[in-house]
């Protein structure tokens, strides 16, 4: 990366941790992913449950790996092999009480607003409750301007690159552009606005920016 977009990140991100703060919501930023991985993994407390929500991008980072390591923690991972679809499920529903979930964003606007969009709305359910501390892995990739170009950039671009990823017999899997299908496949059912969190949570959510590229 040159040290232009260095540049643009760090006064860019600046902005954003401020609104998020605003927002009562925690925020920071880390020059690379690496440097994000060491941060949150030293965020996570001894002995924590922890959520595992599909995100590209904390998969990316090598986050899981070294995470399933640390002393005591246990992960909730609704993906993991050899699992029935009612023992998902079942993972899902146990991930709401989790001490700290981790996923990534679909965006982030530059006023601080979350924008995500789900299949089933797990993840959006549990960054808005239950999990104690909601951690948020968010590549400079997914800074948009407003909340229109942020949804418009889930909706026609991250939805569509993950119907792509997961291989479903979907029209944007075929074309690359959504159709506002009503598949039963249709990967994009539940939308998500986090606006902030009530004096109660304060804090509760925390979005670490990072200078890469990451996710979709
Ligand atoms: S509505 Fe259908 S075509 Fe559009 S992104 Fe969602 S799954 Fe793909």
């Amino acid at each position: 990366m040159d040290k232009n977009q260095i540049a643009w990140n760090e006064k860019v991100s600046a902005g954003i941790v401020e609104n998020l703060r605003r927002r009562r919501m925690e925020g920071s930023y880390a020059a690379s992913a690496a440097q994000a991985r060491d941060e949150i993994l030293s965020m996570i407390p001894a002995g924590a449950t922890v959520y595992r929500c599909a995100s590209m991008t904390t998969t990316g980072i090598g986050l899981w790996d070294t995470l399933a390591d640390l002393p005591g923690v246990k992960v909730i991972d609704h993906y993991r092999p050899g699992l029935s679809p009612q023992q998902s499920m079942e993972q899902r529903r146990l991930g709401m009480l989790a001490d700290v979930m981790i996923a990534s964003s679909n965006a982030i606007t530059l006023d601080g607003r979350l924008v995500n969009l789900d299949a089933v709305g797990n993840r959006v359910a549990a960054m808005t409750f239950g999990p104690k501390k909601v951690i948020l892995v968010v590549g400079m990739n997914k800074v948009a301007p407003d909340l229109d170009s942020a949804m418009a950039r889930v909706k026609h671009y991250a939805a569509t690159v993950n119907a792509l990823r997961a291989g479903y017999s979907i029209p944007c899997a075929e074309t690359g552009l959504c159709s506002d299908c009503g598949s039963p496949q249709r990967i994009c059912n539940v939308w998500s606005i986090i606006e902030g969190q009530m004096a109660i949570s304060e804090g509760r959510i925390h979005v670490k920016l990072v200078g890469e590229n990451l996710g979709y």
